[in-house]
């Protein structure tokens, strides 16, 4: 394996009395798309807070192109090569497409700026043409681009996307799908948290399940269909997993 970038060893994160993450294990890869799937309530969006900087950690090591950014504040980190799409996207409704995207980057060198700005407007042709609109004025699926193109506009090592499918009809799942699909094109790492197996599965080649806090299986995306426990979190479950297709 190449060496990971994004390196998550023995997390323990909660709020308050509740301990949410036991003792989490994972890593990603430049250029690779890696699930993180499990029911409601399982620590995903935890772990993804975690790692960001959102929430501390209370023992474990989280190293980002082998530098130890535990102890390091939000921004830091996303200088450092951290970019998050949180659940529910999040686009500044009243701002254009255009000033969105330029949020993201903020902070870069005008030059890298223009840059990866046209190359956003080249992967994502629908916010080139909405360059002006307002972004509450977008679809959700074209919000979901956004907020996609947005972490691209810092130029990121690592992509932590939080539930892209949430809310989104079939049809706008599968041009997201496709965004996130095309990712891979680009340097960074993505780790993808999806309560839809489904999806999760098409999009990465690999993935860990996670459970109450727990990473239960590591495995390629083809084996953790296989795996009995996904099976079963597949049907025994009203949360969501495994019911929509692309
Ligand atoms: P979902 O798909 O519903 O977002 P999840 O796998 O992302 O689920 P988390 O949101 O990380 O799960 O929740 C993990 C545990 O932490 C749950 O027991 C949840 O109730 C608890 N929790 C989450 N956020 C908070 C919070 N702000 N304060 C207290 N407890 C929380």
């Amino acid at each position: 394996m190449t060496d990971p970038i994004l390196h998550v060893s023995g997390l323990v994160a909660g709020y308050g009395g509740l301990e949410a993450l036991h003792g989490v294990d994972l890593h990603v890869a430049a250029g690779e798309i890696v699930c993180l799937i499990g029911r409601n309530g399982a620590g995903k969006t935890t772990l993804l807070k975690t790692i960001a900087g959102l929430l501390p950690a209370r023992a474990g090591r989280i190293r980002l192109q082998g530098r130890d950014v535990t102890a390091w504040p939000v921004q830091r980190r996303h200088r450092a090569g951290l970019a998050s799409v949180p659940e529910g996207r999040r686009v500044f409704a009243s701002l254009t497409v255009r000033d969105n995207l330029l949020v993201g980057g903020y902070g870069r060198p005008r030059r890298a700026l223009t840059a990866t700005l046209d190359d956003v407007y080249g992967r994502f042709p629908r916010l080139a043409e909405r360059s002006e609109q307002p972004a509450g004025t977008l679809s959700g699926g074209e919000q979901q681009m956004l907020a996609i193109g947005r972490a691209l506009m810092s130029g990121p090592a690592v992509i932590l996307l939080d539930e892209p499918s949430l809310g989104l009809a079939p049809q706008a799942v599968a041009r997201v799908g496709a965004v996130i699909s095309a990712l891979r094109g680009t340097r960074a790492a993505v780790l993808l948290v999806e309560q839809n197996a489904d999806v999760a599965f098409r999009l990465a080649a690999r993935g860990y399940l996670l459970e109450r806090g727990r990473i239960r299986a590591s495995a390629t995306s083809a084996a953790l269909r296989r795996d009995p426990r996904v099976r079963s979190a597949y049907l025994g479950t009203e949360s969501g997993l495994g019911k929509t297709t692309l």
